[in-house]
């Protein structure tokens, strides 16, 4: 009889079953009659006990000299095991060695930050990093739930662009044959002719940003999800963002209870964040609020730098939505607000615990004269814009959309440190490899 291979994920339905389960060694002890051997799977972190008196001899000494990272095949039975956070163990019958393995670089002692990005490759495999991509995961799996079950389409906006949404300063720029083009800062000027072609749309693919910051939020290479929605004003579009995230909270509290675990990140607060709705709060309060609580480097006019972002979302026990900016600090294409000139119907969604802005949003201006000047205003050429403007002249609507960082979401719902380990393989200023 041939046995079935399966992975941890499948324990439940097979307790008691004899299986085949193929695993890497992550670490091992043993005394004279049993040994521990640690492994993993791809999907969990797990037990398998080998007892000297129930295999044959040469099983044992194979037990025995399992080093770290050795991948196996595993033949044993799975079994309950209530005090480990998954709840089952394999106890080995026979095991297969697949691949050797020697002086595994990461041991479980404290390595450094570099080393470790320096060995991004491997560092993967530990449990935390492996936890992390497991719930960003979760986290695109949401967000197409999401935004297929409202009825939206995704569409997929270039990556190479001949024109800069947001000026030339912070885009890469490449050959495009005999012309020059950029990589995407952010796709929504398309995303708005897909609007007025499909009503809802979203896009979820990789922007690029050559900003020399150093933060701890701010990534080269990043992924983003951004919706445009035709027949939408921005008081509607806050809610789709809050339900949005609210969902995606929920969805990672349903679905990785092991990973958050594994992470030790607090549930109770987490599950304060899918209640809505958020607190929203003016540009013009906020900056009174910080002036009246002593941060005197901060002016009407300015954009708002992490404290800043901090100390107001600290006002909320949830994300916090900031209201209405001056037009000077946001992009070009933002409505004008109904009653003043000098401040756009936009919101930016301030996460909780000092993990700064996670989305970005507005109203769209479609009045076409206003939006001619303010391209021009912004020194750009009206000739690289002509096909966006001509949406403002065809059956133009009111419409609004937002962008949310994937690596910013994760690193909030994770609760990560830096940004750094919500990418896979992260670009920063000063790394692009591995
Ligand atoms: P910040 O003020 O933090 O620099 P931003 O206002 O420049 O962000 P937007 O242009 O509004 O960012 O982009 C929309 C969203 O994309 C942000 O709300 C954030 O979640 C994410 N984002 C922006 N820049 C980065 C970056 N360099 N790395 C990772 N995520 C980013
Ligand atoms: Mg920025
Ligand atoms: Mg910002
Ligand atoms: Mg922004």
């Amino acid at each position: 009889m041939t046995l079935k291979r399966i992975t941890m994920k499948q324990a439940k339905e097979n307790i008691g079953q004899e299986v085949l389960i193929g695993a890497w060694v992550t670490n091992k002890r043993s005394s004279g009659k049993i040994a521990f051997i640690q492994l993993r799977d791809g999907d969990y972190y797990f037990q398998g006990i080998v007892l000297k008196n129930e295999v044959e001899p040469e099983v044992f000494e194979i037990a025995k000299s399992l080093t770290q990272e050795t991948s196996v095949m595993f033949q044993g039975v799975i079994q309950e095991d209530t005090r480990s956070k998954l709840g089952y163990e394999l106890l080995v019958n026979n095991i297969e060695v697949i691949g050797e393995s020697h002086d595994y670089p990461i041991t479980p002692k404290e390595h450094g930050t570099e080393f470790l990005m320096d060995h991004r490759h491997l560092w993967l495999r530990s449990s935390k990093q492996h936890a992390i991509m497991k719930i960003r995961n979760e986290i695109i799996r949401a967000t197409y739930e999401f935004f297929n079950t409202q009825g939206f389409i995704k569409i997929d906006p270039p990556i190479l662009t001949g024109s800069a949404p947001e000026g030339t300063t912070e885009l890469f720029h490449t050959e495009y044959f005999d012309q020059e083009a950029y990589l995407s800062q952010s796709g929504q000027l398309y995303l708005e002719a897909a609007a007025m072609a499909f009503g809802k749309v979203f896009s979820f693919g990789p922007t690029f940003r050559a900003e020399k910051s150093k933060t701890r939020r701010h990534l080269i290479e990043f992924w983003m999800m951004e919706p445009e929605m035709a027949f939408m004003h921005q008081d509607e579009s806050l809610e789709v963002q809050e339900q949005y995230v609210a969902f995606l909270v929920q969805s990672v509290l349903d679905n990785c209870d092991y990973y958050l675990d594994v992470l030790e990140r607090d549930k109770e607060i987490l599950k304060k964040y899918t209640q809505l709705p958020y607190d929203r709060i003016s540009y013009d309060e906020a900056i009174e609020l910080l002036n009246k609580n002593g941060f005197d480097d901060i002016k009407w006019g300015d954009d708002f730098g992490s404290p800043h972002e901090t100390f107001i979302a600290k006002q909320s026990e949830r994300p916090v939505f900031i209201l209405n900016y001056p037009k000077a600090i946001k992009p070009f294409y933002m409505k004008e607000h109904p009653d003043r000139d000098d401040v756009v119907l936009c919101a930016d969604m301030i996460a909780p615990e000092g993990y700064g802005e996670i989305i970005g949003g507005s109203e769209r201006e479609v009045d076409y004269e206003k939006l001619s000047q303010q391209i021009e205003s912004f020194g750009l050429s009206l000739d690289d814009y002509a096909w966006y403007l001509d949406l403002r002249k065809y059956g133009s609507v009111p419409h609004s959309g937002f962008g949310l960082g994937l690596e910013r979401a994760v690193t909030w719902i994770t609760g990560t440190e830096h940004i750094r380990e919500a990418s896979p393989f992260p670009r920063l200023l000063n790394r692009l490899y591995p």
